[in-house]
């Protein structure tokens, strides 16, 4: 699966290949481009590749201002952090003003108070005089209407500022959506699936409870990308996740873990729980015509292969989505469109070799 697991060999090759491919289009060498050009050569992320091939068979020039777009795309969180450090600025700004603002108030409210203290004292004299009366009257109505429009100020800044405060927490809410949302299925994307795992392995730990993984990897996806384009390919993508949705509820999480890879956590779930829940949805997804969106071509069938494990307490998640993952290579190795569990894996010591045991459930769980 996912992982870049590159021996030095293949690392060589790879650096090898990316820069002859830096020279043949004429990208300036450093180690942000190397960057975009070592994980084109090594596949390793299918929108880059993608982007990249569509740029080049339109013969784009891949100049400095485009290496950087691509660089910003795919690997800095550049643009989250610019996102960041405006809500940040606009939040000091308002606060700023908002401190402004009622400091101002303060001075009035002491210069209103002394306008008071002035009319009661002239009240309290007893040598006051009409024409005087009419005069304190005068300042005190004047007093009065600045505090009114002083109010009026502080009432309607402090509205825009708190409309502006929400604006800016409605943004935060948004990147945050953002940054755990796959792009093209809205389901989790990676990020959210080791958020949600980790936390998922503790709250195990803490209740004492179960708490299962399956991941499942489309059957032979590579032939509906080369008969059908990249595009359809895409659209299958979007279906299984649609699937995945229909299915997953509650508290178990469904994310895309890869290109056309996906992961359910599924909480307070023993594996054999798993493996009925797994089951049931490979048949649904087996059931399911998949028809394009716009009607026109019918991909028929589409399957997908599931591996099961269970978290071990204390284990680290890499541990547990290894054990998944060597299910999902069993079920695949075993003919696909199956589900297989970490229970018919066998681990010969210091060899990833896997092998069945004769403990095996039957190939398909039968329908009850
Ligand atoms: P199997 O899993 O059954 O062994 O066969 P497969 O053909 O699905 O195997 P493999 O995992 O080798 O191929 C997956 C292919 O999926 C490779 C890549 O071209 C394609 N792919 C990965 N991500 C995407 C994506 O986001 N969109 C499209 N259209 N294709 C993708
Ligand atoms: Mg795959
Ligand atoms: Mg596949």
């Amino acid at each position: 699966m996912s992982g870049h697991g590159l021996n030095h060999f293949q690392a060589q090759q790879h650096t090898n290949a990316a820069l002859r491919v830096m020279a043949e289009l004429g990208v300036m060498s450093h180690p942000d481009n190397f960057q975009i050009f070592f994980t084109y050569v090594a596949k390793t992320n299918f929108d880059l590749c993608r982007t990249i091939d569509i740029l080049r068979s339109n013969h784009r020039a891949f100049d400095e201002a485009q290496c950087e777009e691509l660089h910003t795309r795919f690997f800095s969180d550049k643009r989250e952090n610019e996102i960041i450090e405006r809500i940040s600025n606009d939040l000091r700004e308002q606060l700023g003003s908002i401190l402004d603002t009622v400091n101002k108030v303060g001075i009035d409210t002491r210069k209103y108070n002394k306008a008071l203290d002035h009319f009661c004292s002239y009240v309290g004299d007893k040598n006051r005089d009409l024409s005087n009366l009419e005069h304190a009257l005068h300042t005190l109505l004047g007093a009065t209407r600045d505090m009114e429009g002083v109010n009026r100020t502080l009432e309607s800044r402090l509205t825009n500022s708190s409309s502006e405060i929400t604006r800016l927490r409605e943004d935060m809410e948004n990147l945050k959506r953002e940054a755990l949302t796959d792009g093209l299925t809205g389901i989790a994307n990676r990020k959210a699936f080791d958020m949600q795992l980790r936390e998922g392995m503790m709250h195990a730990m803490e209740d004492d409870q179960p708490l299962s993984l399956l991941l499942l990897d489309i059957d032979h996806f590579k032939k509906f990308n080369d008969a059908y384009g990249h595009q359809i390919g895409d659209q299958v993508i979007r279906l299984m996740a649609e699937s995945l949705r229909r299915n997953v509820k509650g508290q178990d999480t469904a994310a895309r873990y890869g290109g056309e890879e996906f992961a359910i956590i599924l909480p307070s779930t023993s594996l054999g729980n798993a493996m009925l829940f797994g089951d049931h949805l490979r048949r649904y997804i087996e059931s399911h015509k998949v028809v394009t969106k716009s009607g026109k071509t019918i991909i028929g069938k589409v399957t997908a292969s599931f591996g099961v494990a269970e978290f071990r307490p204390g284990e680290p998640a890499a541990k547990l989505i290894e054990r998944a993952d060597k299910a999902l290579y069993f079920a695949k190795e075993n003919g696909r469109n199956q589900i297989a569990s970490e229970k018919q894996i066998v681990e010969d010591e210091g060899s990833s070799k896997t092998t069945a045991t004769e403990s095996d459930i039957p190939r398909n769980i039968a329908a009850q």
